[in-house]
């Protein structure tokens, strides 16, 4: 006997497909909304797309990791990039999304996001120069780690670019980020940026468009630029022999910034390369691979 097949039993199909695809719908007065996680898990300094499809969205917010991630707009509804810190715990964790309406209406989401492991690798001793023992001071880390995270924590809600990061310039991965570097003196220190091989005075690039938010001599990264992408995102270039763009200079992907150098904490010319995205330093390499949504 065959089943008559009712508009119920149809919404039924319908909600379990989206939830066997991994999809979340919300029916409201006004719209259809529809929250898609675009990963099965976040590796560690890495980061994970949350995309939201839907009309007459305000804005929202995620809460993970007892962090904050704002949701901005998209052509098609909002996104939001929850960025994982390399050295966050490998394991489920909740999180809470709340979108707001234009009509003030909120809409409330929970779901879980698995860390995995980022695979880092320890690095063989750096020796540093007698002249640069003094950059392995732990204070003169913490006030630069303080310096540099007031700049990566604020968040600009316009983006800038468009489409996928380039590399800054053309040089082989001589250390890679994430690592476990031992100095001179036994202390060891996580590596937050990427290190490109370059000669004295290769052109820099910036990665994507941006405005130029800091450009100055620092202790331990030396001669550096700080872009500010837009949505939180930010790329900088360390220790440069020089730089030639100054604050609140807008620039297109590809200008040139600087010129590579071994000023600051290093040991020979190369570029260090840094993503920080929501004030977390992530893994330049796989960020230059993350598609945006539009
Ligand atoms: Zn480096």
């Amino acid at each position: 006997m065959m089943r008559k097949i009712t508009f119920r039993s149809l919404l039924c199909l319908a909600v379990l497909l989206l939830s066997l695809l991994g999809l979340q719908t919300h029916a409201t007065a006004q719209s259809q909304i529809v929250i898609t996680k675009e990963f099965d898990y976040i590796e560690q300094g890495t980061v994970g797309i949350i995309k939201v499809v839907g009309t007459d969205l305000a804005g929202g917010v995620a809460v993970i990791f007892d962090r904050q991630y704002p949701f901005f707009p998209t052509s098609q509804g909002l996104a939001c990039l929850i960025s994982v810190d390399m050295s966050q715990r490998i394991k489920e964790y909740p999180i809470k999304v709340t979108l707001y309406q234009v009509d003030g209406n909120a809409i409330n989401w929970e779901d879980t996001v698995k860390v995995n492991a980022g695979g880092f690798i320890a690095e063989p001793s750096f020796i540093l120069p007698s002249n640069k023992l003094n950059l392995l001071n732990p204070v003169v880390q913490e006030n630069e780690d303080l310096r540099l995270h007031s700049v990566y924590g604020l968040v600009t809600p316009q983006r800038f670019w468009d489409g996928p990061v380039i590399y800054p310039l053309n040089g082989r991965i001589g250390s890679p980020y994430g690592s476990v570097r031992t100095y001179n003196d036994g202390q060891s220190r996580r590596h937050t940026g990427v290190d490109l091989s370059a000669g004295m005075g290769t052109p820099v690039a910036a990665v994507a468009n941006g405005r130029v938010v800091f450009a100055r001599d620092l202790d331990i990264h030396g001669n550096v630029v700080v872009i500010d992408h837009g949505w939180g995102v930010y790329s900088s270039y360390s220790h440069m022999s020089a730089f030639y763009v100054v604050p609140g200079q807008m620039v297109l992907q590809g200008d040139i910034v600087g010129l590579s150098g071994t000023t600051g904490r290093s040991t020979g010319p190369h570029l260090h390369w840094e993503i920080a995205v929501n004030g977390i330093w992530l893994d330049p390499i796989r960020f230059a691979r993350v598609k945006l949504p539009n």
